[in-house]
């Protein structure tokens, strides 16, 4: 992949020392969901300082950036026939994850058993210096930026939070975006996707209930781990005859639990596991789908069941419009040649921003960041990720011209 980035135009040396310092200030100091005080209080006091109006505690412990659109003298406004600004959000997680740090570099967490091993440490560190080049430019911004600093990404639906405390009121928000560093795409590459990026998350508890009794008198009993097992065989099923071919969906049963002894038969089990889909009617038919098959089977076989089925998160789509948007900037940046649009960035995995996107258009996009000669190559949620640094100035590259462009007077 090529590697000639000329990012030197618009971040000066200071701007990229400040960058990678953040990102790897927010390293040493990972913090869990809605535990990220010190982080806020760090994006705060930096977003103060730029000139933006602040909020705290927006879904407990998420910031708020706001930089309100300021018409130039002479047309403040009131019998102007213009239409009110546009208000575009551009959303960063801060959280970290309960995973113990195996690198060895000197930037490591400090944090025992807390690291930032997604790269939401990137996220935080991109979005201030982004939040800082804008704020240089205030005078060229014809539209509303407001900054969302979100906690509690890690399975705490903190987009949620911060929605019901109403960031995407006052002003109403007309577009959001937002970026992941992503460990699959090489350096010097970004994966920009319409429609359906990342899939939908569910997860399930099922308890089987039958008979104990007597590993030589089966007659006398109702096998729960043998009704479990037909279970699990008879949900892939699900999948591979409900679900059109041409749609994708993912039902994986991750924990089997059941009996105690070889000569005993056990009479419960318990068994969990997780659901992606990625199209939104599949989305809302699977639960019934999966208990049709679990009801089935736990009849047949004379057993009872008590299922928990849990929604996490919606599938994440991106629009048209704004990923085209995103996708035109990014190749100004990185070339178009390093910009992937097809169905290979897509994902199983799934990400709350979707709540903002499934409200607002826009569009949630990788930046590349992995690096083989340099051992970047860890999965996401592995002791061992990290990611190369270069890609940082790109991301602030990209996104500042996506704030400038779609905020353009
Ligand atoms: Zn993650
Ligand atoms: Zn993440």
């Amino acid at each position: 992949m090529s590697q000639n980035f000329d990012l030197t135009s618009s971040l000066t040396h200071d701007d990229l020392e400040q960058l990678i310092s953040d990102r790897r200030h927010f390293h040493r100091h990972p913090e869990l969901k809605y535990e990220e005080h010190r982080t806020a209080e760090v994006v705060a006091q930096r977003l103060s300082s730029f000139g933006y109006e602040v909020k705290t505690g927006v879904g407990r412990t998420g910031v708020v950036g706001s930089l309100s659109y300021a018409p130039p003298s002479g047309q403040t406004g009131t019998g102007s026939s213009q239409t009110s600004p546009r208000t575009l959000l551009y959303r960063a997680d801060m959280d970290a994850l309960p995973i113990s740090e195996e690198n060895a570099v000197d930037y490591r967490s400090r944090n025992d058993g807390v690291m930032h091993a997604c790269g939401h440490d990137a996220h935080v560190a991109i979005a201030l210096s982004v939040a800082g080049q804008i704020a240089a430019q205030r005078d060229r911004l014809g539209g509303n930026l407001k900054l969302a600093f979100q906690p509690g990404e890690e399975g705490g639906n903190g987009a949620l939070a911060m929605i019901e405390d109403g960031v995407l009121s006052d002003p109403q928000v007309d577009a959001a975006v937002g970026l992941h560093v992503w460990n699959n795409l090489p350096v010097g590459t970004v994966g920009v996707y319409t429609g359906a990026l990342m899939s939908a998350v569910d997860e399930f508890d099922l308890v089987i209930q039958g008979v104990g009794g007597h590993g030589a008198m089966p007659q006398q009993t109702v096998d729960a781990l043998v009704t479990a097992a037909q279970v699990v065989t008879s949900l892939q099923t699900v999948v591979s005859r409900n679900v059109s071919p041409l749609d994708s969906a993912v039902v994986t049963v991750g924990k089997f639990n059941s009996g105690s002894a070889f000569n005993i038969i056990a009479d419960t089990a318990t068994l969990r596991g997780t659901v992606r889909t990625f199209n939104k009617e599949t989305h809302r038919r699977i639960p019934e789908l999966i208990e049709r098959v679990i009801r089935g089977v736990c009849e047949s076989m004379g057993a009872t069941y008590k299922l928990d089925y849990i929604r996490q998160t919606v599938p994440l789509v991106n629009t048209a419009e704004i990923s085209d948007l995103v996708a035109d900037y990014a190749a100004e940046v990185v070339g178009v040649e390093n910009v992937v649009r097809d169905d290979s960035v897509r994902t199983m995995g799934g990400e709350d921003m979707a709540y903002f996107l499934e409200r607002v258009p826009g569009c949630y996009f990788f930046l590349g960041t992995r690096n083989e000669s340099t051992g970047m190559i860890h999965p996401h949620h592995s002791p061992r990720f990290d990611i190369d640094e270069s890609a940082l100035a790109i991301g602030v590259e990209i996104m500042t011209r996506i704030v400038r462009g779609y905020l353009s007077r």
